[in-house]
């Protein structure tokens, strides 16, 4: 058959097809069939299977049988070309109709598939210092080969205009590995902070200017680690920092020559000031992030002593 029409039938999955069509059919078997009373006659014994795995329908009652675009056919008293339109418009609808989060869900679970295509990508990760593939799994990172994520969700069913018209924050963070363009941020707005609902409940919390910062300290076991991607904090960021009393907060930046990482840091530190929270300063040798550190041979226990080392603001 025809490889987009097995594509159309694989993205409107028959049971989804007809539960939207008020089909109610019970659980037939384990093996993923599915029995209700036959939309195709009237019956009052239920006759209708539905093979969510083969994606094919049966009914005892008529004998009729097949896939999806033969179900439409006889539903709806159509021509198979007249039945490929219908669900062509199903399909379309359906994608205009998911929400933001679904297709970024698509979109990062496309990249992170990229990854494990792109040994360029692997390399990168590893230089730096980022070995432990179920952090990077955590983490969503993924490998972005420019060019082929419009014509991957348009295969899904997602037209252009939804990725164009996505009103919501898009929480995708980049930047190439190449030397064409040293670094892309494609966020629009940098909203809360990083996995904060995992750091939340940490009574000590480490903040770090960026991802890869974190991803270190993370796969060096300082789970309470967290980023603004930046050293600025925007007022949502600030507020979570400060949503708990005692917090101890350890602001860990980059130690720029140029100083505006401790610049920063003082910045912060007027703000944290008005707050509940106790702040820390915590200095690395110069010239390192914490990124940086790691990949020059520090150790968890190395770090453990900065943070110790770190003073109060
Ligand atoms: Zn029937």
């Amino acid at each position: 058959m025809d490889p987009d029409l097995e594509q159309l039938k694989q993205h409107l999955p028959m049971l989804e097809y007809l539960r939207r069509h008020n089909w109610t059919p019970r659980r037939h078997s384990a093996r993923q069939e599915f029995v209700g009373l036959c939309p195709l006659h009237v019956e009052t014994r239920p006759s209708f299977y539905v093979n969510a795995a083969k994606n094919l329908f049966y009914c005892h009652g008529c004998g009729n049988g097949g896939d999806l675009i033969r179900f439409v056919e006889l539903f709806l008293h159509v021509s198979f070309r007249q039945s490929v339109a219908h669900l062509q418009q199903e399909l379309a609808a359906k994608a205009r109709s998911a929400p933001t989060a679904e297709l970024l869900a698509q979109t990062a679970a496309y990249y992170q598939l990229q990854l494990h295509c792109a040994p360029e990508a692997v390399r990168y990760l590893e230089r730096r210092g980022l070995r432990d593939s179920a952090i990077a799994e955590e983490l969503g990172i993924g490998y972005a080969p420019g060019g082929t994520l419009r014509r991957h969700l348009a295969a899904q069913g997602y037209p252009l205009d939804l990725l164009l018209h996505n009103g919501r924050v898009v929480n995708l963070y980049g930047r190439s590995i190449g030397t064409a363009f040293p670094h892309r941020l494609l966020s629009r707005s940098k909203g809360g902070l990083f996995a904060w609902e995992s750091v939340s409940q940490c009574s000590a919390v480490i903040l770090v200017e960026g991802l890869f910062d974190l991803a270190v300290l993370w796969q060096s076991g300082f789970r309470n680690t967290t980023s603004a991607l930046g050293t600025h904090l925007n007022s949502a960021q600030l507020d979570q920092l400060c949503d708990r009393r005692g917090r101890l907060i350890y602001i860990v930046f980059d130690q720029d020559e140029n100083q505006a990482g401790q610049r920063a840091s003082q910045q912060l530190r007027l703000r944290l000031e008005r707050t509940a929270a106790t702040a820390f300063t915590v200095r690395l040798p110069v010239g390192h992030d914490p990124n940086s550190y790691f990949v020059s041979g520090a150790t968890a226990a190395d770090f453990a002593a900065c943070l110790e080392g770190a003073q109060p603001l």
